[in-house]
C-alpha cells in the first residue's frame, strides 16, 4: 500500500460554485466545469487560502487516502466519499500511529469541533442539488416583495419568486444562490450570493412552483441592496438549489427544537409551514428561540402571532427592548423544557443565523445538559452522528 496522504477536496452537495476559492487559490490548483468545483491533487500544496472565503465550509473537506482522487473521480461525485479505513488491517493494530503526524493532526481536525461533520436527518427526503449554476442560472420572476419590519433602519424583505414553468424542487432548509446583475470592480461577473429558501416544498403558495426568500437589506450590499429593490415582474438569476444535510426529517413525531436570530428564522419559516401543511395546526412538536433587536426588527412577527402554541412553542426575545436578552438566556430560563427536548431521541435541533450566536448556545446546552447530569459534548456529537444536529451561521 502507498504511504497514505492527505487531500483536499470540496463537498459538492453544499458548495454552491461561487467559485470565490478558484479565484483565490495562488497557484490555479481550483478548477470546474458545470457540474463541480474540483480541487488538483497534483497542485494543490495546503497554503489554505481558499479557506476562510468560502461562503459555505463545502471548501473545508479532506481524506486520508492511499491513492489521491483524479480530477475526474471529482467532477464525477454527487457526494463526497466517506473516509476509508486507513490504514490496512494489520496496521490497524498501531491506528494512526501508523499515519504521519501532519496527517493524523489532519484527522483529528477534521473530527472535532462544534462545527462538525454534518448528516441529513435519518428520515429524510432526497434533496435536489445543484440543478441550476452560475453559466446555467435559471431565471425566476418576482411575484412579490414585502417588508417585514417597522423599524426604519432595519429593512427585511419577503421576497417571493416564481419559476414559472421550470423544475426547480426544494427542500425547507435548502438555500438558492442569487446572481446580482452587473460585475464587481475588477469587471467580472458577481459571484452568486446564497440565501435561505424560506417557504416550503410545495411552493410559498401551496402547489405553485414558487419560493421565497428572507433578505435583511446590508449597507453596502450588492446582492441584499438588489433583492430589497426588486419590482413585482423583475427576473432574477438563481443557482441551486443546496444543502443536504440542514433539512427536516419526514418523521411526524421528530420534535424540533430551532434556535435563531434575525435572518436566520427564514428555515425556521419553511419547517413550520411544511408541519402545518402536512398534518394541520395539530402537529406540535416543535419549540423555537427566536432573538431580535425589537419586536419592530423581527421578521414575521405579525404572521407568528397567529401560528398556535399546539403547533409552534414561541419564545421571542429582545436584545434592545427591555432587559437584554438573547436566545441562550433564554433558553437558560426554559432550561426544564430544554433538557427534556435534548434527552429525547425524537429530537432535532437546528441553530441558524448570526455566527456569534453559537458560542452563547452551546455554553448554554452545556450548563443545561449538566443540570440532568448529561455531558453536552456527548450527547452533541451523538445528535449530529444520528442526524438530530444541525446548524448553519454566516
Ligand atoms: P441581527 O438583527 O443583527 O441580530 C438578531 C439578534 O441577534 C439581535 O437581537 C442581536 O442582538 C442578536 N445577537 C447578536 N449577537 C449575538 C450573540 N452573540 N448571541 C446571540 N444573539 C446575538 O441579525 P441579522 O442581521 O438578521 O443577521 C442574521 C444572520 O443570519 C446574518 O449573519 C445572516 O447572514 C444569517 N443567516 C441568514 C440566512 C438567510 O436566509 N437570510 C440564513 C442563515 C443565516 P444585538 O445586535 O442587539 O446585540
Amino acid at each position: 500500500m502507498n504511504k497514505p496522504v492527505k487531500q483536499h477536496l470540496i463537498d459538492p452537495e453544499i458548495c454552491i460554485r461561487c467559485y470565490t476559492c478558484e479565484n483565490t487559490c495562488p497557484i490555479n490548483a481550483i478548477e470546474h466545469n458545470d457540474d463541480n468545483v474540483v480541487v488538483d491533487p497534483e497542485i494543490c500544496n495546503f497554503c489554505m487560502e481558499c479557506i476562510p472565503v468560502c461562503p459555505t465550509g463545502s471548501i473545508d473537506e479532506w481524506r486520508v487516502v492511499a491513492t489521491p482522487y483524479s480530477l475526474e473521480d471529482q467532477y464525477s461525485w454527487e457526494e463526497l466519499p466517506e473516509q476509508e479505513d486507513l490504514p490496512s488491517q494489520d496496521e490497524a493494530a498501531t491506528g494512526l500511529e501508523a499515519l504521519d503526524d501532519a496527517v493524523a493532526a489532519l484527522l483529528a481536525d477534521a473530527h472535532s469541533g462544534a462545527g462538525g461533520k454534518a448528516r441529513a436527518p435519518g428520515t429524510v427526503s432526497k434533496p435536489t442539488i445543484n440543478l441550476y449554476t452560475a453559466g446555467k442560472p435559471a431565471p425566476a420572476k418576482v411575484q412579490g416583495n414585502y417588508r417585514l419590519t417597522r423599524d426604519e433602519s432595519h429593512d427585511v424583505r419577503h421576497i417571493i419568486l416564481d419559476l414559472g414553468g421550470l423544475p426547480f424542487p426544494v427542500l425547507e432548509g435548502q438555500s438558492v444562490g442569487v446572481i446580482p446583475p452587473g460585475v464587481d470592480s475588477d469587471g467580472n461577473p458577481h459571484l452568486p450570493r446564497l440565501y435561505s429558501i424560506s417557504s416550503p416544498r410545495d411552493g410559498e403558495r401551496p402547489n405553485y412552483n414558487n419560493l421565497s426568500l428572507t433578505v435583511k437589506r446590508e449597507e453596502h450590499g450588492v446582492a441584499s441592496n438588489y433583492l430589497c429593490d426588486l419590482k413585482v415582474g423583475d427576473e432574477v438569476q438563481l443557482t441551486g438549489p443546496f444543502g443536504a444535510t440542514f433539512l427536516i426529517p419526514d418523521d411526524p413525531e421528530a420534535r424540533l427544537l430551532m434556535i435563531c436570530t434575525g435572518t436566520g428564522s427564514a428555515p425556521m419559516r419553511a419547517f413550520t409551514m411544511r408541519r402545518q401543511r402536512v398534518s394541520g395546526n395539530q402537529s406540535g412538536g416543535m419549540t423555537m428561540f427566536f432573538g431580535a433587536r425589537t419586536p419592530d426588527s423581527l421578521p414575521y412577527f405579525g404572521p407568528l402571532k397567529k401560528v398556535p402554541k399546539t403547533l409552534l412553542d414561541q419564545h421571542l426575545v429582545y436584545s434592545r427592548e427591555g432587559q437584554k436578552e438573547y436566545v441562550q438566556d433564554r433558553m437558560m430560563v426554559e432550561e426544564d423544557l430544554v433538557a427534556d427536548l435534548i434527552q429525547d431521541p425524537k429530537c432535532h435541533i437546528y441553530v441558524c443565523g448570526l455566527r456569534g450566536m453559537e458560542d452563547g448556545v452551546e455554553r448554554a446546552f452545556t450548563s443545561i445538559a449538566e443540570s440532568v447530569g448529561q455531558q453536552w459534548v456527548a450527547l452533541r456529537d451523538a445528535m449530529r452522528e444520528e442526524g438530530r444536529y444541525h446548524v448553519e451561521t454566516y
